[in-house]
Formats: C-alpha cells, sequence, structure tokens
C-alpha cells in the first residue's frame, strides 16, 4: 500500500501500546535489558537496536519508515536539521581528491559547506547552471563523485531535469542527491526519477507548524546504512525524540495543507502576475513559467513558496514595502500554516553590495489563511513600490 495517507496514518501502527491511537514518545536516552547475553547482543548493534537514543529510538524509527515509505525509498535516516541531511548525504560519498558538482542558486549552508568547508579536505566543486542539463554532464570529471541537485532551485525556483540528469550520472557511477524539501513526497518522488538519495529539511512541511529543527535523508539500504554508520555515528547528530513525535503528528496532514498551499499559492501568484508594480513571478507551476513543462514532468503538486520581482531599483521601497504587511510575517524558514515575507536583499549584510538581480527580489510563504486576506495584504504593500 503506497498510498500517502495509509502511510501517514496506518502504516506500523497497528499493534501500538495499550491501544493508544496517537504513538507514544519515548523519551527515554537509555534501554535496559534482563541479563548479560541480551545486553552483550544489543550493545553490538547500537544503530539497529535499541540501546541508546544516540544510535535509535522507537519514536525515531517510526518516523523514519514513513518517510522512507513516502519517498518510496528502503530506509530513511531522520537527523537534527536539514543541514545535516545535506552534509551527511554529501560527505558520506566524497574522500580527499574527490569532487562535487552542485547547482548554482542552491540554498546557502550547502554552498558554505562546499566552497568552504570541504575544501579544507581537498574536496573541490563546481557549479553549474541546472536549467541546462547538458552544461550539468559537461561539468563531471573523472573524480566527481556525488552530483547535488534542488529543483526548485532556492529564491529563483530554476528546476532541473532530473531523470535527464540521473541516467547520465548513473553511467559514470556518481552519487544523485536532491533537495526535495519544496516539493515533498507528496507531489515529487525523485527516487522514482533515478536519484540516489533525496533529502529534506524537516522543519518546513513535515512539522507544518514551524515548531522544530529536523531533517530526513531517504535512499537505498546501502547508502542509508553508510550514512548511518559514518557521518551519523561519528558527527552525533541525533534527533530528539520529542522533536521527532511532532512532526509525526505534523504529518498526519501533510497531504491535506500541500492541496491547500498549493491552490493558495495559485491564486496569490495569479494575482501578483497581473499587477502593475510586479515584473516577474517565478512559480514553476504557472502557465507563464518558462519551464512550465518540466514542471509537471517532475511535480504532481506545487507548495506555498514561491518569489517575483517588483518594479524597482530602490532599497527604500522595498524596506517600506517589506514594513506594510500586517499577515504576511518577516522571518527566516518556511513551510508553516503562517505566511511570510522575505526580501532577498536583507541576506546581503553591507548595503552596497546587494546584487542587482536580488535588490527587488522578494520571497513569499503562502500559508493556510485564506488568500483574499493574502492578496489584500500584498495589494497594500505594493502600493509602496515606485
Ligand atoms: C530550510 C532549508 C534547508 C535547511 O534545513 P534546516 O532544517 O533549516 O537545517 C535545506 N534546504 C532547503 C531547500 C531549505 O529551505
Amino acid at each position: 500500500m503506497d498510498d500517502p495517507t495509509f502511510i501517514l496514518h496506518h502504516l506500523h501502527e497497528g499493534d501500538l501500546p495499550n491501544h493508544a491511537v496517537s504513538p507514544p514518545i519515548f523519551q527515554t536516552s537509555i534501554f535496559s535489558y534482563p541479563g548479560y547475553e541480551e545486553f552483550r547482543e544489543v550493545l553490538r548493534d547500537e544503530s539497529h537496536r535499541f540501546l541508546y537514543t544516540r544510535g535509535l529510538n522507537p519514536t525515531v524509527l517510526l518516523a523514519e519508515q514513513k518517510i522512507a515509505a513516502l519517498e518510496k525509498a528502503e530506509e530513511a535516516k531522520i537527523l537534527s536539521s536539514g543541514v545535516s541531511a545535506i552534509s551527511h548525504g554529501i560527505m558520506a560519498f566524497v574522500k580527499a581528491g574527490d569532487h562535487v558538482v552542485c547547482v548554482e542558486d542552491c540554498y546557502g549552508w550547502t554552498r558554505t559547506l562546499l566552497s568552504s568547508y570541504l575544501p579544507r579536505f581537498n574536496v573541490s566543486v563546481t557549479y553549474v547552471d541546472g536549467t541546462d542539463s547538458d552544461a550539468v554532464i559537461r561539468a563531471f570529471k573523472p573524480e566527481t563523485r556525488v552530483i547535488y541537485l534542488e529543483s526548485p532551485s532556492s529564491l529563483t525556483f530554476k528546476l532541473q531535469d532530473l531523470p535527464v540528469i540521473a541516467a547520465a550520472a548513473k553511467e559514470r557511477h556518481i552519487k544523485t542527491i536532491t533537495d526535495n524539501t519544496w516539493a515533498t513526497p507528496i507531489f515529487c518522488n525523485p527516487l522514482s526519477m533515478g536519484i540516489d538519495l533525496v533529502l529534506h529539511s524537516g522543519s518546513k512541511y513535515f512539522s507544518g507548524a514551524s515548531d522544530i529543527v529536523a531533517g530526513v535523508i531517504a535512499g537505498s539500504r546501502e547508502d542509508i546504512e553508510r550514512i548511518r554508520r559514518q557521518e551519523f555515528s561519528q558527527l552525533g547528530t541525533v534527533p530528539d525524540p520529542f522533536m521527532v513525535w511532532l512532526m509525526l503528528r505534523g504529518m498526519r496532514t501533510l497531504h491535506i495543507r500541500m492541496k491547500a498551499h498549493y491552490e493558495s499559492a495559485l491564486r496569490v501568484a495569479a494575482f501578483l502576475e497581473k499587477h502593475p508594480k510586479v515584473e516577474r513571478v517565478f512559480y514553476p507551476l504557472l502557465d507563464s513559467y518558462d519551464q512550465r513543462e518540466l514542471a509537471r514532468k517532475l511535480f504532481r503538486g506545487g507548495s506555498g513558496l514561491f518569489s517575483f520581482t517588483v518594479r524597482t531599483r530602490n532599497l527604500a521601497d522595498i524596506k517600506k514595502f517589506t514594513d506594510a504587511f500586517r499577515l504576511f510575517k518577516r522571518a527566516v524558514s518556511w513551510g508553516g500554516y503562517e505566511s511570510l515575507v522575505f526580501p532577498a536583499a536583507i541576506a546581503t549584510p553591507r548595503e552596497e553590495d546587494i546584487p542587482p538581480d536580488r535588490l527587488n527580489l522578494i520571497r513569499l510563504h503562502i500559508g493556510l489563511e485564506n488568500p483574499d486576506l493574502l492578496i489584500e495584504d500584498l495589494e497594500g504593500a505594493l502600493k509602496h513600490i515606485g
């Protein structure tokens, strides 16, 4: 049964203790055993047996089994943040002298890892325009071990042709990893397109309530075992059982929330597209989007996150626009029930360094409020442009 609602509501919940409906939180760091022999046996395999929550915990295991099923993966590993899923996924498959190909406009901390941290260990990176599959393939070198994808990319929402890139990488024995946080497994299953490993920031839609920080990576048993043995065991990026329990609770409604985010985002994007103060809207599933055909090949629907540019070159306008929102909250991250606004310019520490293509770029997260209220809020804020 691979129906997402079966997975989210029933999978591995047939015999919960004391006939409970909600799975218990095993908020325990250690597990005890009745005698020497059994204790010794468990001690030999602490990542698959319940010995110490740094290795495995029943609440964590339940969520891992559900996410693996949703992503059509053999196994999944939950980690303490999306960033740990990114670093573990990449680091598990490289050694000194190796090379990584990564899409430009990837999540900011992915870039920091590849440009600043991994060079210390003599791992190099080439960034590519992911919209051009040939350019991606041309960047492969004999020492390339990993290709890191994020479709759509952060802030710019550019797509990569996952099946085409996965097939080319497979021929060369290069691991493909993709960040699927935006679409979630409700709308996209990269493993079914030939990708090796899929990862998520669980802080976004898996939670749905902006109340946790979490990450997860899913793939073959062999690949997840490698991550578990190496990076997870060595670096100690342990998820807390209560955090995972909150994630499980959030996931009960994932399919319903995604549908609502999608419908509202399309409505708000369509409104913005017609607004005279708006230049361009970057939402992959809009009819006007230049990669719409690829978007329909990759995604069964879209999330609440997209960006657009406003008609101004003036930072003062962007500041007034940002300050004017009454419902959209000014915050980082996304994926909760609330709507958020993030002006891209704000991420550059010195105002004189703001790249011209980021000055007037605005990212929105469309939450679960009535979209009419959100459109009204945007209409008011856009009065400050130009
Ligand atoms: C937020 C985010 C991450 C990082 O996840 P954290 O849980 O914040 O560490 C990774 N990728 C994407 C696309 C994100 O939006």
